[in-house]
């Protein structure tokens, strides 16, 4: 078992833009981790399965829902804290943040901005806790980039809809409670449905096989002919932009995640660069390794002022979905970067479960595709600024 050495890394001082409270939850989230997370993660990577001992604590750190209002179970806290917990537990592991960033992002989040009052009653205050988890089905086998040509479909049926269709590669879902589901209605526009676990004809296969976000379970929804009251629809919004709007809320999350990814990575290889002598020095005396370090602090900084920048816009509601895309596809080039320079400054020890790096780059692979992959937020990006729509 591997002791957790790590320290924060704060070159611009960026602590002095923070709160107390801020940092107060940064540090309690970054306190739990270390105690209850990091002594058991590589185990449970190894052995492909999520901790799921672990979801009461994520709750009380506040990492389920952290700015959902308190009147419903969540923290009420505010976007950069929200942030900062998501660094603290992608810090750790990327499948950990993934599963907070499900839950928070693209379960209650819909639930409190899209749901009834009934729903939110219902879902909210047990989705806080971690006595229930959600995940989020969007995905198809045949729609990933282009979701808005998903087959999963609805038709109406009295007081409930009768429900057809597959989602792949959903986070969570093959233990999940809950699975907020995005399908068409009989005139082909998008809603969101939650579908509950027991539900008949619906079923949630595990997949196996990944190198990749080994610690966070993955899985598909099979919907056959599953009655779902009409009380399960979201009723507050609809179309394409429903789901793409809970996403801005998860790529947000995971910009702030993946420099805490890239944290770990730079922490882990300043030190052992210090502590590995070759040619009778520390290799940190070499200039080349000066230089992978010199350029990891540097592109960290510059990650952290872009996503506290944009925490700040969030905080004020004016993040535009093009800001959030540029901040998630640049903090995690950012950070796959860092993991693959890393992993060569600690040589032949680079590829042990002894150190985290390995761990970080194979599931940072998942990180730059999921969530809009590294080649569509550019194509967000030339859309906002030329106006003219390059993904067709
Ligand atoms: C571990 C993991 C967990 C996930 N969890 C969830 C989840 O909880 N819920 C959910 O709904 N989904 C989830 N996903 C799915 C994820 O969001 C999709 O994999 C992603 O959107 C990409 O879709 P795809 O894999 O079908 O790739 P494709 O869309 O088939 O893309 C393949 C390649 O083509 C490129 N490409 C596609 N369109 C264009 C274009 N117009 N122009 C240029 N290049 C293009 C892409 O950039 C990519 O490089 C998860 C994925 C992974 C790996």
């Amino acid at each position: 078992m591997r002791t957790d050495l790590f320290q924060g890394h704060d070159y611009f001082n960026m602590d002095d833009l923070l709160t107390e409270e801020q940092k107060l939850i940064r540090d309690a989230a970054r306190a739990w981790v270390k105690q209850e997370v990091s002594p058991i993660i590589e185990e449970a990577a190894e052995k492909q399965v999520f901790p799921k001992h672990l979801l009461p604590g994520l709750g009380a750190i506040g990492a389920f829902g952290p700015y959902i209002p308190v009147e419903y179970g969540g923290a009420g806290l505010d976007q950069i804290s929200y942030g900062l917990i998501m660094q603290e537990l992608e810090r750790c592991d990327s499948g950990l943040r993934s599963t907070a960033s499900v839950q928070s992002s693209l379960v209650m989040y819909p639930i409190w901005k899209y749901g009834s009052e009934a729903q939110k009653t219902k879902y909210l205050p047990k989705l806080a806790t971690g006595e229930w988890i959600g995940c989020f089905g969007l995905t198809e086998p045949d729609h990933g980039s282009n979701p808005g040509g998903m087959i999963t479909s609805y038709v109406e049926d009295g007081d409930d809809v009768i429900l057809n269709g597959a989602k792949m590669w959903i986070s969570n879902s093959p233990f999940a409670q809950i699975a907020v589901v995005w399908a068409k209605n009989e005139e082909g526009r998008i809603h969101g449905l939650i579908v509950e676990r027991g539900m008949e004809g619906f079923t949630t296969p595990t997949m196996k096989g990944k190198w990749s976000l080994r610690a966070s379970d993955t899985g598909e929804l099979i919907f056959d002919n599953v009655r779902v009251p009409k009380a399960n629809i979201l009723p507050e919004k609809s179309g394409l932009g429903a789901p793409l709007g809970c996403l801005d809320s998860a790529r947000f999350g995971i910009a702030w995640g993946a420099i805490g990814a890239a944290l770990d990575c730079y922490d882990t290889a300043l030190r052992y660069s210090k502590e590995r002598i070759q040619f009778g020095k520390p290799i940190a005396s070499f200039q080349l390794q000066q230089k992978k370090l010199a350029e990891m602090i540097t592109e960290i900084t510059k990650a952290q002022l872009l996503t506290f920048r944009l925490g700040q816009l969030r905080n004020e509601g004016r993040a535009t979905t093009a800001q959030i895309s540029m901040a998630k596809r640049n903090n995690v080039d950012m950070a796959i970067t860092i993991a693959r320079e890393a992993r060569q400054m600690l040589g032949a020890m680079g590829i042990m479960n002894e150190y985290p790096i390995m761990r970080h780059m194979m599931n940072l692979e998942s990180v730059i595709t999921y969530e809009g992959t590294h080649d569509i937020h550019l194509l967000i990006t030339g859309m906002d600024i030329t106006g003219e729509n390059a993904f067709k």
